[in-house]
């Protein structure tokens, strides 16, 4: 393992990147005059100091979002939604190279994975949800009629009204992609609070959707505290849905207090997903995807494959070959592009995840690769695989967020299932074999969101996204996604 934090690391933000709250179109300081520091992953220093929005600021934002509904934005006929929502795209994609260095300083990531994912993804959603704006209609349902009269009845899709985005810091534009793109396209307005750890590439983004020509009001964007601007958001009367992803223990939180005023809620949460290794399957490719699943974004995915299945008859090959895998990461300088693992968040989620590690160990999994701190400077942790581990140890159950993988063995496909489904979580699994009238067998019993057959993470904006049990409530995405984001009322004419 290539492991050379270097303590030279810069963290010069682009020139013009926002700092402030957004409301109303208007970038300016808290009313309280607030702030809060962000902090450099990969120094452990200072990158920026942000303002922190209070609850007043969170009431100002709901309050321009709430006219909007009513104003030019809402009088805006799908198609013209349409169209700023593609210009959105296009200027998310002129703008790679600042929107992937923001990620970088700001998440610890790799400079090359949100060139690669976040960023084409987010562009990639802003031109599917374009393409619904004009799209989305209702429709015409025959009924026995009314008091021995005949009657017409549709049905029409209607926006929700204010929507409260709540985005985590693992791939914070991505996931603002996701909650922005479906509720535009169906004429919501929206206030976004960005991660207190990760906010400055949703603030930048806020900058293209006001240069596309979104007018002011629609999006507002509210940088600081989950307990203090998320918890207003949570709680305000004048807030139609929230729509969060993050944490289950927040989640539930969310659910309970989003109830004391009927909020619709979608929750996107954690998981601890299964990747089945059948006997039959191509080893490399298996190996290969599977150390992708552990390590891409330092671990920190809610999709993280991180308990690795594997048929005992190769269960020896893929205990070394993972650890090759980890052996071969280029941890460092997330600016360098020959990094291919950055630096955990910060120094809490660190501490975390060297807390699972010393729990695998003293539970008796057999450490065959990392298992410490890589460097003294910032905040990362070597790639690390336990092998020998049984499904009932805290690593096998409870999500690491972290590069972390644990293998456990089993004999036929029956206890595969059993084991994959064994779990609190229920957001993605993946399935390697070369037998694909047996996967899709198996792919019916898998109880996840999201099953792969021979890939991990094949993610996009068409398919709907969600988890079962602990990892969530509700889709995003594709038409899940458009239903997501709008009430269906029923109109009848008694004729
Ligand atoms: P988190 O729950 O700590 O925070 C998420 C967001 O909620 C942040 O913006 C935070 O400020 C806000 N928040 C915190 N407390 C709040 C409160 N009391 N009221 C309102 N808002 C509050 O999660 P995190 O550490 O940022 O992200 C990691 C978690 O997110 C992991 O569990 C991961 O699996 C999950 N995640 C899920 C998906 C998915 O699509 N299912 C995607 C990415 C991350």
């Amino acid at each position: 393992m290539n492991t050379s934090p270097e303590p030279t690391i810069v963290s010069a933000l682009p020139e013009g990147t926002p700092t402030s709250l957004f409301i109303d179109g208007k970038w300016r300081e808290a009313t309280d005059g607030g702030t809060f520091t962000d902090i450099n992953p990969a120094t452990g220093a200072e990158l920026e100091v942000l303002a922190a929005a209070g609850a007043a600021d969170v009431d100002q934002a709901v309050a321009a979002a709430r006219a909007q509904l009513d104003g030019e934005w809402g009088a805006l006929p799908g198609a013209a939604r349409g169209r700023i929502l593609n210009k959105v795209a296009d200027l998310i994609e002129r703008d790679t190279d600042i929107l992937a260095r923001l990620e970088a300083l700001d998440v610890g990531k790799p400079i090359g994975q949100p060139t690669m994912l976040d960023i084409p993804n987010a562009v990639a959603t802003f031109r599917h949800f374009a393409g619904w704006a004009d799209k989305v209609n209702g429709s015409v349902i025959p009924t026995a009629g009314y008091m021995g009269r005949p009657t017409h009845s549709f049905t029409v899709r209607e926006p929700i009204g204010v929507i409260g985005a709540i985005v985590p810091w693992n791939t914070p534009l991505m996931i603002a992609a996701w909650k922005l793109a479906p509720a535009l396209a169906t004429g919501n307005t929206l206030v976004v609070k960005p991660p207190e750890d990760a906010p400055l590439s949703i603030l930048y983004l806020a900058k293209l959707l006001q240069e596309a020509g979104l007018p002011d009001g629609v999006v507002n964007v509210v940088p600081g505290l989950g307990t203090v601007a998320g918890d207003a958001l949570v709680r305000h009367r004048d807030v139609d849905k929230i729509s969060f992803t993050g944490s289950p223990q927040v989640g539930r939180m969310i659910s309970q207090r989003a109830a004391d005023t009927f909020k619709r809620v979608t929750l996107e949460l954690g998981g601890k997903s299964p990747q089945i290794i059948l006997a039959d399957a191509d080893v490399e490719a298996a190996i290969n995807g599977t150390a992708m699943g552990l390590f891409f974004n330092q671990g920190e995915v809610c999709a993280a494959g991180t308990r690795v299945l594997v048929h005992r008859s190769l269960y020896a090959q893929v205990v070394d070959g993972l650890a090759a895998a980890a052996s071969a990461q280029v941890v460092g300088d997330p600016l360098d592009p020959e990094t291919t693992m950055g630096a955990l968040v910060n120094a809490k989620q660190l501490e975390t995840v060297l807390g699972y590690i010393q729990k695998g160990r003293q539970d008796g999994a057999r450490l065959v690769a990392g298992g410490a701190r890589a460097g003294s400077t910032g905040y990362f942790v070597q790639p690390t695989i336990f092998a020998d581990a049984t499904n009932d140890m805290t690593i096998a159950r409870e999500e690491i967020f972290g590069p972390v993988g644990t293998v456990i063995p089993f004999d036929d496909a029956d206890e595969a299932i059993r084991l994959a489904n064994d779990t609190d979580y229920g957001l993605a699994a993946s399935i390697w074999t070369r037998d694909v009238s047996y996967a899709h067998t198996l792919a019916r019993k898998v109880r996840a969101g999201a099953v792969w057959v021979n890939g991990w993470a094949a993610i996009d904006p068409a398919l709907p996204w969600g988890g079962m049990k602990t990892s969530g409530i509700g889709r995003e995405l594709g038409w899940a996604g458009i239903e997501a984001n709008t009430e269906e009322k029923v109109v009848t004419i008694v004729l």
